[in-house]
This record gives C-alpha cells, structure tokens and sequence, in this order.
C-alpha cells in the first residue's frame, strides 16, 4: 500500500467539462476528449477512484495501466459532456457532489457571474437526483464532497462531523449504493479530519492537488491528484502526467507539511 502512495499520481482531478464556460475549473469538452483519446491511445484504462485503489493494492497492481478520473462538486456538464467522451474510451469515473446543492444553482464563485457576462446561471448547475442517478446506471461511481462544501478547517468539530458522516448518509439513503470515496473540499484536512472520514465509513480519500499535507505515514485517505484546468491543452496535459512533474508536486507540497 505503501508502495502505491509513493508511485506517480495517477488520479486526475476535473471540476466542470463545458464548451463556453471560461474559469479556471472549466475544461472545454474538446480539451477533455483529446486528453481521454491520448490515454487510451497508450493502452491506459480509465477507471472510478474505488476501482483505482482496489486494483493498485494489489500483487503487481502498480504495473497496471490504469488511472482514476474523477470531478468534484457534481457539476450537471459532467454528465452531458463528460460522460459521452468516457464512454466511448469504455471509461469509468467518479463523481464528488455536494449533496445539499444537488438539484440546485446556487454557484459555487459568484464573482464568475460579473467576470464571464456571456454565461448564464444555468451553465454553473448542479446534478439534480435523476442525473446522479444516469452517472450510477452508466456505470460512474458516486462520491462525498460534504452536505455544504464547507470549509472542513474553519467549522467545529460538530459541524466538520455532520458535514462528512451526513452526507455518505444522504446520499446512501437517495442512491441507494455504498459511498466509499470522499474528497476534502478545497483540500483542507487536519488529523481529525482524517479520523472521521475513516470513522464514517469511508475507504478512501482524495486532496485538491498541491494541498498534501504530510507524506511520513501516507495512506489511502490523502490521494494525491493531478489537477486539470481551464488552460491546460493538450500539450500541458501530457507534461503534467509525467513522472517529473509529479516529482516536482510532491517536492513543493513539502512546504506545507504539517506535523498532524
Ligand atoms: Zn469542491
């Protein structure tokens, strides 16, 4: 397991895929299906992050060429625009919601809406329960973002449980599958929050690229993730997958270790 932590990234990390959206989060879907075709084109195999940790903990599992994908916040485009491309490479995915927002537009950066005129509030909406549920049938795998999007280092203890433990619980009573995977919003986590995300019953946990805050003991909960944005063509995409790259990352997270 060990061993698995310290090999290269191998999980990237989209938010939104949109062909007019312009912040950062957005990927224009010709962008995302370039980079997809580009894997596939090497014998790689996208698959959801559960699937990700089970194959690669096992015997020889390092040597399989496989990647996780996954987006955060269950933004609706990643069923229309997303989905499609995944399908035609026979990839899986997972999908991080908010489950308080799910069937709402409340947005997530209001200043986008003065920034980018030309989008309209509609282009920033969230899954409602009848898209979570085509994700789950086309064979995407579901994960917890917290109820809110809430800040896990700036609430109470109260609260960051409620946030974590309610959410796998919402969703598992509305979907009715397991929710194993969790992701920290904005990366923030300190060791007790570690504690309850493996308390409430998660198998595995992801970071906002670049928030890691300590490999000495690392563990399936703080999966690092290679991030994907707006600007990230092609090119930049095949620089960021390269192992150097990853090295430079980790290097750089160093600086924001944290004795937990
Ligand atoms: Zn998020």
């Amino acid at each position: 397991m060990i061993k698995m932590i310290f090999a290269c990234t191998r999980i990237l990390a989209y938010h939104s895929i949109h062909p007019t959206r312009l912040d950062t989060l957005a990927l224009h879907p010709d962008e995302f299906y370039r980079q997809m075709k580009w894997l596939a084109s090497l014998g790689w195999q996208g698959v959801s992050l559960a699937e990700y940790v089970r194959l690669t903990s096992q015997p020889n599992g390092e040597s399989l060429k496989i990647f996780a994908v996954t987006f955060d916040d269950g933004y609706a485009d990643n069923l229309k625009y997303a989905l499609p491309v995944l399908k035609e490479f026979n990839f899986n995915a997972t999908i991080f919601v908010v489950v308080d927002r799910i069937g709402t537009d409340i947005i997530h950066e209001t200043k986008w809406l003065s920034l980018y005129p030309n989008v309209s509030r509609s282009d920033y909406r969230y899954l409602n329960w009848n898209e979570v549920n085509e994700l789950l049938d086309a064979g995407m795998e579901i994960g917890a973002h917290t109820c809110t999007h809430v800040l896990l280092d700036e609430v109470n203890y109260q609260t960051r449980f409620a946030e974590i433990a309610d959410c796998r619980t919402k969703l598992e009573q509305t979907i009715v599958v397991p929710i194993v995977s969790f992701c920290y919003p904005k990366g923030q986590y300190n060791k007790q929050t570690l504690e309850i995300v493996k308390a409430s019953g998660y198998n595995q946990a992801v970071v906002t690229p670049n928030k890691i805050k300590r490999f000495k003991q690392p563990d399936v909960y703080q999966l690092r993730r290679i991030g994907v944005y707006h600007n990230d063509n092609l090119f930049r995409f095949r620089l960021k997958c390269l192992p150097v790259f990853d090295m430079i990352r980790m290097l750089r997270s160093y600086h924001s270790i944290l004795e937990l």
